[in-house]
This record gives C-alpha cells, structure tokens and sequence, in this order.
C-alpha cells in the first residue's frame, strides 16, 4: 500500500512539474529574443516537441536508443536541463536534479536520436553530453544564428 501511495505521489509530482514547465517554457518562447523568434531557438524548439511526442508513444524512445546505439553515461553537466531555459527543477549550485527520482520522462530518456545531441552543442557553444551514438548516423548541423 505504502509503494502504490509512493508511485501516486511521484506521478503527482511529475505531473505538476510538467505543467509548470511547460506555461513557463510557453511564456518565454513568446516573449524572448532566444525564443522563436531565433533560427537556434527554433531548432531548439523543435527538439523539445520531438522529445515530448517521441515520449507520448510507450517504448519508442528506447527503440531509438537501440537503433541509434546509445552509450556512454550521464556526465551531470546539466545541458540537458537547460536548453533553451533552466528547469526549475535543476540546482545550478549542485548540478542535480530536484526531483530526479520523480523527473518527467522526456528528461529520463535523455538523449534518444543524435539530433538530442545536436541540441545540446547548439545550446552549449559546442559542449558534449556524456552519451553518444555508436551507429554512425550524424545529425545535420546547423549554424548558430
Ligand atoms: S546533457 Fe547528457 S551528460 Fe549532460 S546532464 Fe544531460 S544527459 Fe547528462
């Protein structure tokens, strides 16, 4: 009984964190000159709604992560928590997630095709996920601009 209530109140938990984020993240693509209104932005923009679609469908994103090979580990530099905006989830004084045990899954399956990792460079100025794809498949690269 006692893990049927844990489960609830992680699920509550994510739920809420979710909605949050995401009037948030609306919000700020709107109103900032980062947001739609640039070609990065876009781009970002963009991996975000394919990651949260590509989430919606069970088992796709470990689909992907096998077609594509996905290796390496998770090296806590936190890109992933803050393209385009900081989740208010990530400390940025311990690099780690609030709610990691309850986090969403379009932040538990991070990354799943190479262009995840595309993202994270664009919005790093070149710095690299602690992940990476064995099976070759580089994904377009663009500009900042
Ligand atoms: S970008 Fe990669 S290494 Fe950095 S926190 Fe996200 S999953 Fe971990």
């Amino acid at each position: 009984m006692n893990e049927v209530i844990a489960a609830l109140r992680r699920q509550a938990t994510c739920l809420a964190h979710i909605l949050g984020y995401t009037a948030r993240f609306t919000l700020w693509v709107i109103r900032s000159p980062d947001g739609l209104r640039s070609r990065t932005g876009r781009i970002l923009i963009w991996g975000k709604i394919r990651r949260s679609a590509i989430v919606c469908v069970p088992g796709l994103a470990a689909r992907l992560q096998r077609k594509h090979g996905l290796a390496g580990h998770c090296a806590q530099c936190g890109a992933s928590c803050n393209l385009l905006m900081r989740c208010p989830q990530w400390d940025p004084g311990t690099h780690l997630c609030r709610i990691y045990e309850s986090r969403p899954p379009v932040c538990r399956h991070f990354p799943m095709t190479p262009a995840d990792l595309r993202d994270v460079e664009l919005s790093t100025d070149g710095g690299h996920c602690g992940h990476h794809f064995e099976n070759g498949e580089k994904p377009i690269r663009f500009d900042r601009s």
